[in-house]
């Protein structure tokens, strides 16, 4: 039998070949970082990381996460409500919380379990969930899991976000889903619109911080910092994966009989392993570092405004973005791959973008700005686009 499947593979993999998308790993020997080496030899400014602040390689997260594995060990061997709850893992619960302003937390092994696990648990064939059209593939197949009725909104488009409200009238509970960024444009949700939506309609909100928590807003506390909302959304998801550390980890927060809910009822939550304590320590450390001092957001929205103006300033076409991340605009697929092969020669390490990962005759380079990237990493990038741009006729 295998014989048959694996021809149908070899053709769905030479497909895949054929049109061009098909990924390749590039192996990293170095610690994640603005500098990282790779198994070629080559050392690389790295701007396609989530390392939005730097964290990955953190001394102090690192010291955190030492001394836990000494104190309680190395793995829990359990999900959290058999025997694989620490006095780490309340206490990060308890750290999210505050750093949310919301009432009570529960972590998941990854964010993609957070949302696989939020929607099955709260709603039925009676209610409704209305999903803006970017959301994340996680908030999508949270929503298959789920036998609510779905409806889609075009990306922050809150004319079609209301008709979509308007529609779901008859349903039970309605709740609205959205990412705080998404991760293609950079872009933010319009939440005080979406907010002031939900009130009217008498529907729910649900954001996922992954790509905005750490990021967005004065002191990082993501998009509800940013739309003056703090504690007024009723369930916000996130990582532990991207700002916050990179490590592994995701969160649900919100109101606290939502979390007792998913406690009782997620399946990721009841059927998959606990975080390693270490984890949630490192995890403990960082809420520590970030609500202790506001220099790493600080640094971070300095890079990223001093690294648009330059590209702006030489002629680059960049997406309107209120997030680290930028989307320098080449609308041709092939270019980008091009421009992002010749930006890896001059030691710049980004991904070009092309259909179906973004609309098509979209294709762009993506940059990730990080507060660990210095001033000359920065300039050395910008030097190697307009090196790049000029080559390839892009400016
Ligand atoms: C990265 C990301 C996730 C997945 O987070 P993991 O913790 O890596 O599983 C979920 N949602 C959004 C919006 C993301 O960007």
């Amino acid at each position: 039998m295998y014989e048959k499947f694996k021809n149908h593979l070899e053709n769905e993999l030479n497909d895949i070949k054929q049109s061009g998308l098909y990924k390749e790993e590039r192996i990293i020997t170095s610690p994640q970082g603005a500098e990282i080496t790779l198994n070629t030899g080559q050392t690389v400014l790295n701007f396609c990381a989530n390392n939005y602040l730097g964290l990955s390689n953190n001394d102090l997260l690192k010291e955190a996460a030492k001394q836990t594995l000494d104190s309680h060990g190395y793995g829990m061997s359990s999900v959290r409500f058999i025997c694989g709850t620490t006095d780490i893992h309340k206490k990060l619960e308890a750290s999210v919380s505050e750093f949310f302003g919301t009432e009570d937390t529960i972590l998941y092994a990854a964010c993609f379990d957070a949302n696989g696990g939020l929607f099955g648990p709260l709603f039925t064939d009676e209610d409704a969930i209305i999903s803006d059209s970017l959301n994340h593939a996680s908030i999508i197949d949270g929503v298959l899991l789920c036998k609510a009725k779905r409806y889609r909104y075009n990306n922050a488009d809150m004319k079609d976000l209301e008709d979509k409200l308007k529609e779901s009238r008859a349903q039970r509970f309605r709740v609205i889903v959205t990412d705080g960024v998404f991760s293609m444009d950079g872009n933010v949700a319009p939440l005080d619109e979406i907010y002031k939506l939900a009130a009217e309609y008498n529907a729910m909100v649900v954001v996922d911080e992954s790509h905005s928590a750490g990021v967005v807003g004065e002191t990082g506390r993501g998009v509800t910092e940013l739309f003056n909302l703090r504690g007024e959304i009723e369930v916000i998801t996130g990582t532990l994966g991207k700002a916050f550390g990179g490590a592994v980890g995701g969160f649900t927060t919100g109101k606290k009989e939502i979390i007792s809910l998913l406690r009782q009822r997620s399946r990721p939550y009841l059927f998959s392993n606990s975080l390693p304590p270490m984890v949630a320590a490192a995890g403990i450390k960082m809420f520590e570092i970030m609500s202790s001092s506001r220099e790493l957001q600080d640094k971070l929205h300095k890079n990223t405004e001093y690294f648009l103006t330059k590209m702006l300033d030489a002629g680059f076409d960049i997406k309107p973005t209120k997030s680290a991340i930028c989307a320098v605009m080449l609308y041709d697929a092939p270019l980008s791959q091009k421009f992002a092969a010749r930006l890896l020669e001059l030691g710049i390490y980004v991904i070009g973008f092309f259909f179906p990962v973004v609309p098509k005759d979209q294709a762009r380079i993506r940059v990730q700005l990080s507060a660990g990237h210095s001033r000359e990493h920065l300039d050395r990038a910008i030097e190697a686009f307009i090196k790049a741009g000029r080559e390839l006729g892009v400016i």
